[in-house]
């Protein structure tokens, strides 16, 4: 079963994300559950987490069908110690809000070498932070999400994601979000219907997809390989609909949230009841 939602708002308190999806029709969702572009904010209130649990519960949404996604301010892999340890600290935050939750995994961007360290000195950190923060929490996955690789971003190669994994001591607790946007324009050719075979064939090489916790998916306003982050709504960019069929009816998608990140918040619901409409009757 495909369970298809977006990233909804969670202004006025995370317990409004469940009722946002849900007006929507929305079988999975993703959120914020602070401010995004602030380091810090005020923490989470009982009453607030009372209805958050009270709202997923009404509206039937499962930890599985919900990928929280961390502030863009964090960069795991910061080459400065004073950056580099307030990324943690945030990072920290993050997760503990998601265990208050009740969520199981919460998806990050990995971070960026700002040409200061190299490559591989930054997956490494990045790895390094992963530990550290999965030391200090219980019960949430931490799901790196692949990149375009727009200016120094990493985690844009199976390979990179693979390397952090390797560096993660806590198996069970790290996994990967594939954005389809970002596959595309980093250089995986999931356009064609060869270019999806081979990419998700690569996948499974390379990753493998017990590791696979979440997709976003959003078409694209740049071509294959201009590693460039620029979302489109479905069908209406690069990539075009036929890979979303393709994904639809791919059962290595079942049962993880699949999340739109597409930039026309008032087509939400009728992209997810279009996406719903490319499954094949049986
Ligand atoms: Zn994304
Ligand atoms: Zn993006």
């Amino acid at each position: 079963m495909k369970y298809v939602g977006a990233h909804v708002s969670a202004s006025g308190g995370v317990e409004n994300a469940p009722v946002n999806a849900n007006a929507i029709g929305a079988k999975a969702f993703a959120l914020f559950t602070k401010n995004q572009r602030q380091w810090f904010s005020n923490p989470l209130t009982l009453a607030s987490i009372k209805a958050f649990r009270q709202n997923c519960e009404k509206y039937d949404y499962k930890p599985f069908q919900i990928l929280p996604h961390d502030s863009y301010l964090i960069n795991l892999g910061h080459p400065e110690k004073e950056s580099l340890e307030k990324s943690r600290a945030s990072f920290l935050d993050e997760m503990q809000r998601c265990e208050q939750l009740g969520l199981d995994r919460l998806n990050f961007h990995p971070g960026s070498h700002l040409m200061a360290i190299t490559e591989e000195e930054c997956l490494t950190r990045i790895a390094e932070s992963i530990n550290i923060v999965l030391d200090k929490t219980k019960g949430v996955t931490a799901v790196i999400e692949n990149t375009a690789g727009q200016g120094t971003n990493m985690g844009h190669k199976f390979e990179q994601l693979r390397f952090m994994i390797d560096k993660v001591e806590d198996k069970s607790r790290v996994g990967v979000c594939i954005d389809t946007c970002h596959a595309f324009t980093s250089g995986y050719d999931i356009k064609s219907r060869e270019g999806y075979i081979e990419t998700f064939r690569q996948f499974e090489k390379v990753i493998g997809l017990g590791y696979l916790k979440g997709m976003h998916l959003n078409d694209s306003k740049k071509e294959l390989a201009t590693r460039v982050d620029r979302h489109d709504s479905i069908g209406k960019g690069f990539l075009g609909e036929d890979i979303f069929r393709s994904l639809m009816n791919d059962p290595r998608f079942d049962n993880m949230p699949l999340i739109l990140e597409t930039p026309e918040e008032s087509l939400w619901e009728q992209e997810i009841k279009s996406l719903y409409s490319l499954v094949d009757k049986k």
